[in-house]
């Protein structure tokens, strides 16, 4: 889920002079935004999904506000899981990384020299130039140079595998939290008409602002999510109802 693991192409190499100055925190931000708003999503059309279909059988609040709270529970603890997962791996091979270049410098400090002035080369500088800034950045601090360079990685800020997983937990309980209380809140006549069309319209929401923050066609993106959630509330309301009405 980090955004820079992988060696920058060629062509980006040229406006990465610009991303690391100006753009490398801001996109950074960006990635975390899009994923609390996908993580929104989630917990929207899971939940959605789960309180229409006990709807679909049954009229009982309680076993409405049951299955609405286990399902925001269990959503948004097995993103969490997930997320402290994938990111306490990504961490350790970050590590281990970084400690094999550690002892590279240490053991064949020329050799790393010559490695860092090649992939200054490769951005486009110069040998001379190449040369020139790879023993100033080594100077400074040569760990950090591979590391950034050579790995695209800043030791400084590894991504820290609880914040992901709070960030993932608070996103997918926000999401859930709305078609809950649209199901549970208004009278037993309307429960269902406001959970769908607040369903709906809140992914009309999430599905232009994720293109967005992603850089994509807006109205296609809210189009899909829209589908998506619609589908979804479709085939378990469909699915509860068979359910209720065979006295399950
Ligand atoms: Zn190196």
């Amino acid at each position: 889920m980090l955004p820079h693991v992988t060696e920058p192409t060629h062509d980006e190499a040229h406006d990465g002079a610009h991303d690391e100055a100006h753009g490398g925190a801001l996109g950074e931000r960006l990635n975390w935004l899009r994923a609390a708003v996908l993580g929104a999503n989630d917990g929207i059309v899971s939940t959605a999904g789960l309180v229409v279909g006990v709807a679909g059988a049954t009229d009982a609040r309680s076993a409405l506000l049951t299955a609405g709270l286990a399902g925001l529970l269990a959503g948004s603890m097995s993103m969490a899981a997930g997320e402290y997962v994938s990111v306490s791996t990504q961490r350790d091979s970050e590590k281990a990384a970084i400690a094999a270049e550690r002892r590279e410098l240490r053991d064949q400090p020329e050799a790393e020299l010559e490695e860092l002035t090649e992939l200054l080369e490769d951005r486009g500088l110069s040998r001379d130039v190449a040369l020139e800034a790879a023993q100033q950045l080594t100077e400074r601090d040569a760990l950090r140079a591979h590391a950034r360079v050579e790995l695209g990685i800043d030791p400084d800020q590894l991504a820290n595998p609880w914040h992901a997983a709070w960030a993932s937990f608070l996103a997918f309980t926000a999401g859930a939290l709305l078609p809950l209380l649209a199901m549970v809140l208004p009278p037993a006549a309307w429960r269902l008409a406001v959970t769908v069309v607040s369903v709906l319209a809140a992914l009309v929401l999430t599905g232009w602002t994720s293109a967005r923050l992603g850089a994509a066609d807006p109205r296609r993106a809210m189009l899909r999510n829209v589908a998506g959630g619609a589908l979804a509330m479709a085939v378990t309301y469909g699915t509860g109802a068979l359910l209720g009405a065979a006295g399950v």
